[in-house]
C-alpha cells in the first residue's frame, strides 16, 4: 500500500494571521493539522510548536519498535503539550496560548487518528463521508446532551470554544481511534475553518468530485471555504491509499 498525500493552509478572508499549522510526511506515514489560539500571534507559536514536537517525537520514537502506535501517539501529544507549557513559562507574552491537534499515523492497511480539540478527521469510502473524530467543544457537548442540533452547532457563536486543548498546563489525553485503510479511501484532516464554512454534504461532494491530484482536492476545499465567507484560517490535509501492482487489498468490512 502506498500513501499519497497533500496539504494546504490559507489565512481565509477575515483573520489577520494564519494560526493553523500542518504536517505532511508520506514516507513516515505521519500527517497532522493544528489550530492555535492566543493573542499577539501566540496561537501561531502554539500550533507550530505542536506540529514540530509531534513530527520529531513520531520520527524518533518510530524506531522504538516495542511501542504500539497508540503509545507513540500519546507520547507525541504529551511532548507537544509540555513544549507549549515550557514556552509559556519562558515568554510571558505567550501565556494563555493553546492549540488543537489532529494526527493521523498510517501503517500498512491501518491508520490511527489522535485528536485534542475541534480539528477533525473524516473518512470518505465508497462515496460516503464519516467523521472519525468527536469535537472536544462546548457546542458538541450541547449536541450530545440533545440541546442543539448539529446544524445549529455549526453556526452557533460559541462554536470556537474548545473543551480540551494543548497548552493547558496539565496532562492532556487525546482520543485515539484505529481504522482500516482501504484502497481508494480518502482521509481528510482539517481545522474548523473548513467545517464551519462547509457542511458535511458539501465537503463530501468536494472530496468525491473527479480530480487528477490530491493537491487539486485541497485547493478546491480551501476555495469553497473562502467562497462561503472564509471567516477563519483554513487547513486541509488529504491522504489516499493506493494498492501497488500485484498487491492484495485488505479485506473489506461487511
Ligand atoms: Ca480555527
Amino acid at each position: 500500500m502506498r500513501v499519497l498525500a497533500a496539504g494546504l493552509t490559507d489565512k481565509g478572508l477575515i483573520r489577520p494571521h494564519n494560526e493553523d499549522a500542518l504536517l505532511v510526511e508520506p514516507p513516515n506515514g505521519v500527517f497532522a493539522v493544528a489550530d492555535g489560539m492566543g493573542g499577539h500571534a501566540a496561537g501561531e507559536v502554539a500550533s507550530n510548536l505542536a506540529i514540530e514536537a509531534i513530527g520529531e517525537s513520531l520520527r524518533e520514537r518510530g524506531r522504538e519498535l516495542e511501542l504500539s502506535v497508540p503509545e507513540l501517539l500519546l507520547q507525541a501529544v504529551e511532548e507537544a503539550n509540555q513544549r507549549i507549557a515550557k514556552r509559556m513559562e519562558e515568554r510571558p507574552e505567550c501565556r494563555g496560548m493553546g492549540t488543537t491537534v489532529v494526527v493521523a499515523v498510517v501503517n500498512g492497511a491501518q491508520f490511527w487518528v489522535a485528536h485534542v480539540g475541534d480539528s477533525r478527521a473524516y473518512l470518505l469510502r465508497d462515496g460516503s463521508l464519516r467523521q472519525i473524530t468527536t469535537d472536544h467543544s462546548f457546542v458538541n457537548e450541547l449536541v450530545r446532551l440533545g440541546m442543539l442540533s448539529r446544524e445549529q452547532a455549526a453556526r452557533d457563536p460559541r462554536r470556537n470554544v474548545v473543551t480540551r486543548a494543548l497548552g493547558s498546563g496539565t496532562v492532556v489525553v487525546p482520543d485515539i481511534q484505529q481504522e482500516l485503510l482501504l484502497a481508494g479511501d480518502l482521509v481528510l484532516l482539517c481545522s474548523d475553518g473548513l467545517n464551519t464554512m462547509l457542511g458535511d454534504k458539501r465537503i463530501s461532494d468536494l472530496l468525491a468530485a473527479p480530480s487528477k491530484t490530491l493537491e487539486e482536492i485541497c485547493e478546491r476545499l480551501v476555495a469553497a471555504a473562502n467562497e462561503a465567507g472564509g471567516e477563519d484560517n483554513i487547513t486541509v490535509v488529504v491522504l489516499q491509499a493506493r494498492v501497488e501492482d500485484g498487491e492484495a487489498e485488505a479485506t473489506r468490512p461487511q
